[in-house]
């Protein structure tokens, strides 16, 4: 893990301008992005080969998307999982654990390696403990899995799989949590990254095939990485946004770092100082990230 991550420039490939740009993922078989802006209410499909994004309008916040094996896609809007076509738009109800939180959102999701698609709830207020860590199985069953969550954020897992790390952003940790693959249950909690003072909140999060975590850091201007098994930083990329919200692998060999950014909450004057604020970047590393894992159900 402490080789040189070498790799030129970080790019910005879509000036998208997003409110609030979130919760990527990539599609291996069709070379595409999936991101969101979740106070948009759409979900976007970034072809970075032709440079076209498309927009698909949910009409809800929209926490994260997902592509799914067998076609199109799932979200976790405002009111729970849905099915997304991604040709006609069309969106088709899964399930709502959360129907009597009205004040809740789904936030930051992504699928395990078996196809589960984990996905956090966050208070509105951003300040009480409301929210809650969900599984939704490939039966269609939701699963709570962690309660007390202020704002769910990043997932991913190790490269053997056999360890889940988790993020409520307002901890500034990352926790580790052993994992099952078979029955996709965690225990045995504990921090393995404390990010520090002046340096924003951990947002969303991925990992690489030497077990290195990838950290957006909100109102932090970059993306760290860093070795779980002793908590040190490895490595930190600048991006010309304050507001960095997420990141996940994809391109060709699986070794491109595609980031999100926000605007959301940003004086106009402030964005003066960071034009590019809500933009795509894409930073090439010498490391094969996870791949984003499809839902199965
Ligand atoms: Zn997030």
């Amino acid at each position: 893990m402490e080789i040189i991550v070498a790799m030129n420039e970080l790019k910005l490939v879509l000036d998208a301008k997003s409110t609030l740009g979130e919760g990527p993922s990539w599609d291996t078989e069709k070379k595409l992005l999936y991101w969101v802006d979740i106070v948009e209410k759409k979900i976007h499909i970034f072809d970075p080969r032709l440079c076209i994004d498309r927009v698909i309008y949910t009409g809800q916040l929209t926490g994260c998307v997902v592509p799914r094996k067998s076609g199109g896609l799932v979200t976790a809007l405002k009111n729970g999982f849905y099915f997304v076509n991604d040709k006609t738009g069309r969106l088709a109800f899964i399930a709502n654990p959360e129907s009597y939180l009205p004040n809740n959102r789904f936030n930051d999701g992504k699928c395990d390696p078996a196809g589960r698609f984990w996905a956090g709830t966050m208070n509105l207020n951003e300040k009480e403990a409301t929210g809650s860590l969900y599984s939704l199985d490939s039966g269609w069953c939701v699963r709570k899995v962690l309660g007390g969550i202020t704002v769910s954020n990043g997932l991913t897992w190790s490269p053997d799989y056999r360890t889940m790390y988790y993020i409520d952003s307002p901890t500034k940790e990352v926790w580790a949590f052993d994992y099952d693959l078979y029955t996709g249950i965690i225990k045995n909690k504990r921090v393995v990254v404390r990010i520090p003072e002046g340096e924003g909140v951990p947002d969303g999060m991925t990992s690489d095939c030497e077990g290195a975590l990838w950290v957006a850091q909100w109102d932090g201007w970059k993306v760290s990485r860093w070795n779980p098994y002793n908590g040190k930083k490895l490595m930190e990329v600048h991006v010309p946004a304050a507001r960095v919200s997420s990141c996940v692998f994809g391109g060709e060999n699986l070794n491109e770092l595609y980031i999100t950014t926000a605007r959301f909450g940003i004086s106009v004057e402030g964005l003066l100082k960071q034009p590019l604020a809500g933009g795509i970047f894409k930073l090439k590393t010498n490391v094969r990230g996870l791949e984003t894992f499809k839902f199965a159900g």
